[in-house]
């Protein structure tokens, strides 16, 4: 608290990301990274442009960027947004599409993000209680709102609802603006892109942090009609014209030109996720099915808080919520095949 504080910034509840320790040699599964790395063609196309163009600025509405995620999904440029991290979309989404004087809802378990965006921008948000398998039931989402929104992969159970799921939820909310945050999706989901031409109220929001390895790069995009995309720019270009700098711009696009490393990458993290799921089950874990690259876990008989902090002991970083209805369980991202091992280990020496 300071006397130069405006009181909007006095009363902000900001969000906590995971930590990024500064030791070295430590076993970090705690913020859901992609331990395969991006695509060598990604560092070559940033490395490219390293030169004296940086003194010009980037094309503000990173048309080039837009034009390789519109054919990717099969849409039009027009219906891609742009922004520094999927993060930044969602800050617009809420700014933009929310703002409607009625609470918006979103499941009582998910992203804390969304809290903080309510608090920041003064819209109420209306926790769902997911049921009691951490599934989110679209029944729940019948009811007065000023827009939805939710992870698919939920976040962080791992859960996945599927896309006849997701439309029972659309067609409850035809005046209000449904977001699907698909920060997860290429773990084994099926992207909702499919479906934005039939309803106009549906918004996607994905990133290159995880799947494509690029969090450091801080890339995300939203996928919509042109109408809610139109509202997004109005927001970003009221805010920042250049959100994405050369060497994201240049990066991002040289991501989604090698589909065989994205690929690879995918199967990698899925295959270990089922590896390590099993390797947890048979330690007598409760394993949440997961389509994301972490897992949910929570143990018969030690608590969350104790098992998060024994392996800390050994050097293995996971993230642990004390929040209710999840202090028990772990969240562990899904590391290279020795990393998983030395969880495993960890475990098994507790
Ligand atoms: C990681 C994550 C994001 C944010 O991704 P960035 O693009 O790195 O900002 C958004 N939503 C969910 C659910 C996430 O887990």
């Amino acid at each position: 608290m300071s006397r130069f504080w405006s009181p909007l910034v006095n009363d902000l509840v900001p969000y906590v990301p995971g930590e990024q320790p500064k030791m070295a040699n430590l076993v970090k599964l705690n913020t859901n990274e992609n331990p395969f790395g991006p695509s060598p063609k990604v560092i070559e196309a940033i490395k490219a442009e390293l030169n004296d163009g940086l003194r010009l600025y980037p094309d503000p509405e990173g048309e080039a960027l837009r034009e390789t995620i519109a054919e990717y999904h099969g849409v039009t440029r027009d219906q891609v947004f742009l922004g520094n991290g999927s993060d930044e979309v969602l800050a617009h989404i809420f700014y933009g599409l929310f703002q409607h004087g009625e609470p918006i809802l979103f499941p009582d378990v998910t992203y804390s993000f969304y809290p903080v965006y309510c608090g920041l921008y003064k819209i109420e948000g209306k926790p769902v209680p997911l049921t009691d398998s951490f599934e989110i039931d679209p029944e729940d989402y019948r009811q007065p709102n000023g827009g939805v929104i939710f992870p698919n992969p939920n976040a962080p159970t791992g859960r996945y609802l599927p896309l006849e799921q997701v439309e029972t939820i659309l067609k409850a909310n035809p005046d209000r603006v449904v977001v699907v945050d698909e920060a997860y999706v290429d773990f084994g989901g099926e992207s909702a892109i499919t479906l934005v031409d039939q309803y106009p109220n549906l918004l996607v929001s994905q990133t290159l942090s995880k799947a494509r390895s690029l969090a450091g790069l801080r890339v995300g995009f939203a996928v919509g009609h042109r109408d809610l995309i139109e509202a997004l720019n109005r927001v970003k270009n009221s805010f920042n014209s250049y959100p994405l700098d050369r060497l994201a711009l240049a990066g991002a696009k040289a991501a989604y030109e090698d589909e065989a490393w994205f690929r690879k990458s995918c199967d990698g993290v899925i295959s270990e996720r089922e590896r390590v799921t099993e390797a947890l089950e048979l330690m007598g874990f409760e394993v949440l099915p997961s389509k994301a690259n972490f897992v949910f876990a929570r143990h018969k008989e030690h608590s969350g808080e104790a098992l998060a902090k024994s392996l800390r002991e050994q050097g293995i970083i996971v993230r642990h919520f004390n929040k209710p209805r999840i202090s028990e369980f772990l969240r562990i991202t899904i590391g290279t095949a020795e990393q998983n091992d030395a969880l495993i280990k960890g475990l098994q020496s507790i």
